[in-house]
């Protein structure tokens, strides 16, 4: 993608903007377009087209199950507004994320799996086959899974926006690496920002949180383990009024909540991780949610609703990487699949047997 900051790539999260379709034009959308004319009905609709969608739907259709991946306008999930991934097992030279993407996609249509590029509008899981309508389609399923991805929250200025892989990134994981021996800035004061600071030590020079409040809402632990860090400081009641730079983050401009007064500050980066919003209204009248909105998985990838299976970060708030959703969605097909036949819809399974 064009947002290159030198030295600096990585895994940055989907923003709602780029979610609608707006904020970040796509550089390598997948090449296939809509579902086939009529290709309506399947034992298996996946839905979410991110790693964990297509490995869904790459094992799916492997099974000869003919999966129809109901993708979203925006196709590709978190990694199509990426840069260059680089601790996906396979690619030592590290991959740019939409092309991972293709490739998922790709594997996925080699083996008979059909695309809706279309937003998922509203479901019904009362009865089987279960239905879903999107782009004004309306869908029939004897089994879906859900992987529609969670989106990381942004402070929604302008600036950010801007600099976004030009030194500001959500995701300390994939782009900490790039900030050996720099300074860098946290904004947030939950669990991932203490989590993310702490990680960030590893490489940068120094570390500070910046919080709106005087106090964090992380866990004690974990608020303990940064502030004793010696390269982490905070700075408390502060707001980020803008991130400075013109190609790349020289600093940010903090305003004090208390007073309103501004400074700036010389920074080289800053990582947002001021929470995740998962993906899943859609689903809620159906599907059980957690206190954050995260599907709650009954058994290994199942849901409350018999035949309805979940995969990825929809319900992973831990792990949140490609692969582990990738893993995921493996899964998920596999127990569609073993479910489908222990119902009497598939052959004999393909899968491994346990
Ligand atoms: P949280 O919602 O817990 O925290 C978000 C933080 O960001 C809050 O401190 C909030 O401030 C701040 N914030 C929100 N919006 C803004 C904004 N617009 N501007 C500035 N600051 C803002 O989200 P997390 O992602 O941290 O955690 C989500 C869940 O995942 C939690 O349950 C957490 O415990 C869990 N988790 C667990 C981990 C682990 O166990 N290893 C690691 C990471 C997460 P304020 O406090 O003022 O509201």
């Amino acid at each position: 993608m064009e947002t290159k900051f030198p030295g600096f790539s990585g895994i940055q999260m989907i923003d709602d903007g780029a979610a609608d379709g707006a904020a970040i034009p796509l550089t390598a959308a997948p090449s296939a377009a809509a579902a086939e004319p009529g290709a309506t009905e399947s034992k298996v609709v996946i839905v979410g087209s991110g790693p964990a969608g297509l490995t869904a739907a790459i094992y799916a259709a492997r099974a000869n199950l003919e999966p129809i991946v109901i993708a979203g306008y925006v196709p590709g999930g978190q990694l199509m507004i990426t840069s260059e991934v680089e601790n996906y097992p396979g690619f030592p030279d590290g991959i740019q994320g939409p092309e991972l993407m293709e490739l998922f996609r790709k594997q996925a249509a080699r083996f008979g799996t059909r695309f809706a590029d279309v937003d998922l509008d509203r479901v019904d899981f009362s009865e089987r086959p279960f239905h879903l309508w999107a782009g004004g389609v309306e869908y029939r399923a004897q089994s879906v899974i859900v992987a529609t991805g969670a989106s990381a929250l942004w402070l929604g200025l302008d600036s950010e926006t801007r600099l976004r892989g030009r030194g500001v990134s959500a995701c300390a994981t994939c782009d900490g690496f790039f900030f050996r021996g720099k300074h860098v800035a946290v904004v947030g004061g939950g669990d991932t920002a203490l989590e993310e600071a702490t990680f960030l030590t590893r490489f940068a020079s120094q570390v500070t949180l910046v919080h709106r409040r005087e106090q964090f809402r992380g866990s004690k632990i974990m608020q303990e383990r940064a502030l004793a860090h010696p390269k982490i400081d905070v700075r408390w009641n502060s707001e980020i009024a803008e991130v400075l730079g013109e190609d790349v983050v020289t600093g940010l401009r903090l305003r004090d909540a208390r007073s309103g007064e501004m400074h700036d500050e010389p920074f080289d980066g800053l990582f947002v991780a001021i929470g995740y919003r998962p993906n899943t209204d859609v689903f809620r009248d159906w599907l059980e949610v957690d206190e954050k909105g995260y599907l709650v998985v009954h058994g290994e990838t199942g849901s409350k609703v018999e035949g309805v299976f979940v995969a990825g970060d929809v319900h992973d708030h831990r792990y949140r990487q490609a692969v582990t959703a990738a893993g995921d969605g493996c899964r998920a097909a596999i127990d569609a699949e073993r479910w489908l036949e222990s119902i009497g819809l598939a052959e004999a399974a393909t899968a491994t047997a346990w």
